[in-house]
């Protein structure tokens, strides 16, 4: 079958994306907080299949392998640096097995080093390359579609993870997390995604950390700044003014929210949709949601866009709720 790849769906319109498998993994009780390290792939494959699978459902048009930290800077931390390529390699192999039950493209998926250093940049370099190169090189054999590379805060780290990228000759989706208002190299993020798009970024744009409303701003400045594709994978929680992303979440009395008591602030599903229709009508191209997100969200999102999927036909009926008859306050 000849798949559509990502640079031609994007000419077509919105791409729906998922990503989240962290943050919803850990909930089901396959992943770690703290380490947050996709041991899950090895230990539960069929898991990770299902989340794919439900997102699939949901109307997700990406399945992202589930590399995030299965660098070797992070696996070797856990003691599991023996299994980096069987991890990397099954991750891609069951993303593509997903996304073969539907019409979706497979990205591989890198994440941010934490190895970077902008004081040394050639040393930097020298650490963080082999690290993305193999990661890149098993996810082009297994058969990924492209790559996507996130939550970087360096603008210097993200150009290695994009040449990286551009060498294995696959189409790149390069996202920076917006924790405040410029990278910790010192590029407000529209100035740093000009320059990834100046050094041949398919996507670029911004991912994590922040929720949809603190992070408007930053895109639509980083939609005037590039002529590329934009990409706006935010937390779906309700990030504020004083609390900008979501580490910033406080319960009143009980402390910080972040990372696993952060459900008081979820947004819900119709809250996910006003994003995807307000980031598509900002420009932005690759639409989706990052750590917090689950197929609920995702298919609301994809309804608000105006796609019936295949969840879509377990999509609430109005008519029949609430349930028991009983009513709500609401005016
Ligand atoms: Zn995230």
């Amino acid at each position: 079958m000849n798949k559509v790849g990502i640079r031609e769906r994007l000419k077509q319109g919105v791409v729906l994306g998922a990503e989240g498998y962290l943050f919803e993994l850990e909930r089901r009780g396959y992943v770690k907080a703290g380490p947050y390290v996709p041991e899950v792939v090895l230990d539960h494959p069929e898991a990770v299949k299902e989340l794919h699978r439900e997102f699939l459902r949901a109307g997700a048009e990406v399945m992202v392998a589930f590399t995030y930290y299965a660098h070797r800077s992070k696996m070797k931390r856990v003691g599991r640096e023996i299994d980096i390529e069987e991890l990397n390699r099954s991750a891609v192999r069951i993303a593509a097995e997903a996304a073969r039950e539907g019409n979706a493209l497979v990205a591989g998926n890198l994440s941010e080093s934490w190895m970077y250093d902008s004081r040394d940049p050639d040393q930097s370099d020298a650490i963080v390359r082999p690290m993305f190169e193999e990661q890149v090189r098993w996810a082009k054999e297994e058969g990924a579609d492209f790559i996507i590379a996130e939550t970087l805060d360096y603008v210097g780290e993200a150009l290695i993870a994009l040449d990286v990228i551009k060498q294995a000759g696959l189409p790149s989706c390069v996202t920076y997390t917006p924790l405040l208002d410029r990278s910790r190299d010192g590029h407000p993020w529209d100035e740093a995604c000009k320059i990834l798009e100046d050094n041949g970024a398919d996507i670029v744009g911004l991912n994590c950390g922040r929720g949809p409303r603190t992070m408007y701003a930053f895109l639509k400045k980083i939609r005037k700044a590039v002529a590329c594709h934009v990409a706006a994978q935010p937390v779906p929680y309700r990030t504020t003014g004083k609390q900008p992303y979501f580490q910033k979440l406080a319960v009143p009395g009980k402390g910080c929210a972040f990372p696993v008591a952060l459900d008081p602030f979820l947004l819900t599903r119709f809250d996910a949709a006003e994003f995807a229709i307000t980031a598509r009508n900002m420009g932005v191209n690759y639409i989706g949601l990052c750590c917090g997100g689950a197929p609920h969200h995702i298919r609301s999102m994809a309804e608000a866009l105006g796609r019936t999927v295949p969840a879509s036909r377990y999509s609430p009926d109005p008519s029949v709720l609430p349930a028991g008859g009983a009513t709500c306050d609401a005016d």
